[in-house]
């Protein structure tokens, strides 16, 4: 187990249906993600991303294995927790990027991120709207700041997704196949984003995508196929000591 490590799930097992139909997405992955650290989840489609993503962020039960994560000082078993404490757990540690945006469809972009500002503990000392606006002009999108989510692009309505997940400053971050709705450019600003709040604040950021030109820009890429992890490397050189580890 490494020093440094945040995230960690072991031989975990998960499989849907049952007798016949009883198929599995995962056969005893294991994996584990440190402190600051950007990974990516590689893999076909139908290999057990999505679903290896949502037991290991606490979202979906396994059949078996376990997951700790470490995200303050206390190392914790999120599947020994009871749903309330896991539910607490997300709330404060965890960001989400989904496939699906959803955004609630009466609030502007900006509301969509001061909401989740005013919500809940962490509430900030700074003026939500501020922080709202500073995180839209970092995804390019100051312009459409009072603009409902049915007046924009399916890569604008993504890049307000992303805001939303990051403006807490989670500790862990998950997001499947975030940059799916966009063309590189926005693409490219979006990892940037995410490699600045790993690299820089020290989140575990893990990404589920198919997208190849992402590869050069994180840390760590994890493969599945058919429910199993077959390989995983880093990309670069470990990154200077100094900087968080
Ligand atoms: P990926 O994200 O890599 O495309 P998934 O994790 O979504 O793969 O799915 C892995 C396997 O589990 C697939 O065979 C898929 O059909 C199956 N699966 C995923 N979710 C469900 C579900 N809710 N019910 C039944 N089968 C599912
Ligand atoms: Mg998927």
């Amino acid at each position: 187990m490494r020093d440094d490590q945040v995230l960690r799930g072991v031989d975990l097992v998960r499989s849907f249906g049952d007798g016949e139909t009883r198929s599995f997405a995962l056969r005893e992955v294991s994996i584990e993600l440190g402190r600051g650290e950007l990974a990516l989840l590689m893999g076909p489609s139908g290999s057990g991303k999505s679903t290896l993503l949502a037991v290991i962020s606490g979202l979906l039960e396994p059949d078996s294995g376990r997951v700790f994560s470490q995200p303050g000082d206390v190392e914790v078993d999120i599947w020994k927790m009871t749903t309330r404490q896991r539910e607490q757990f997300r709330l404060r540690h965890c960001g989400f990027i989904f496939q699906g945006y959803n955004l609630f469809p009466a609030l502007n972009a900006r509301q969509q991120l001061e909401i989740v500002l005013k919500w809940g503990d962490g509430a900030s000392s700074r003026d939500p709207r501020e922080r709202a606006d500073e995180m839209l002009g970092l995804l390019g999108l100051a312009k459409k700041a009072r603009l409902l989510p049915s007046q924009l692009s399916g890569g604008e309505k993504q890049r307000v997704a992303i805001g939303r997940a990051l403006i807490k400053n989670p500790q862990l971050v998950f997001a499947d196949e975030p940059t799916s709705a966009l063309d590189w450019a926005h693409g490219e600003q979006v990892i940037e984003l995410l490699r600045i709040a790993a690299h820089e604040r020290g989140a575990t950021i893990l990404v589920v995508s198919h997208d190849q030109r992402i590869v050069p820009f994180v840390d760590t890429v994890f493969h599945l196929e058919d429910g199993r992890m077959t390989d995983s490397e880093p990309v670069h050189a470990p990154r200077d000591a100094a900087v968080h580890r």
